[in-house]
């Protein structure tokens, strides 16, 4: 019994990870639209392709 509550627990953990991992990934990162690689949000063009990462232009700051 306690070691399927182990188990249970890391796979608790790694899946909590791994869902914090791609929450931070979506929440910092931009995923361009053409070419698919990962652009930090404050980018406003892809740094791979250079295409507009985002609809509006305006920086909001
Ligand atoms: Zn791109």
């Amino acid at each position: 019994m306690e070691t399927a509550l182990n188990v249970l627990l890391a796979v608790l953990i790694l899946g909590g990870s791994a869902l914090l991992t791609q929450w931070f990934t979506h929440f910092m990162y931009i995923r361009c639209r053409r070419c698919g690689m990962l652009n930090a949000r404050r980018r406003t063009h892809c740094r791979g392709c250079s295409s507009l990462l985002r609809e509006d232009t305006r920086e909001a700051g």
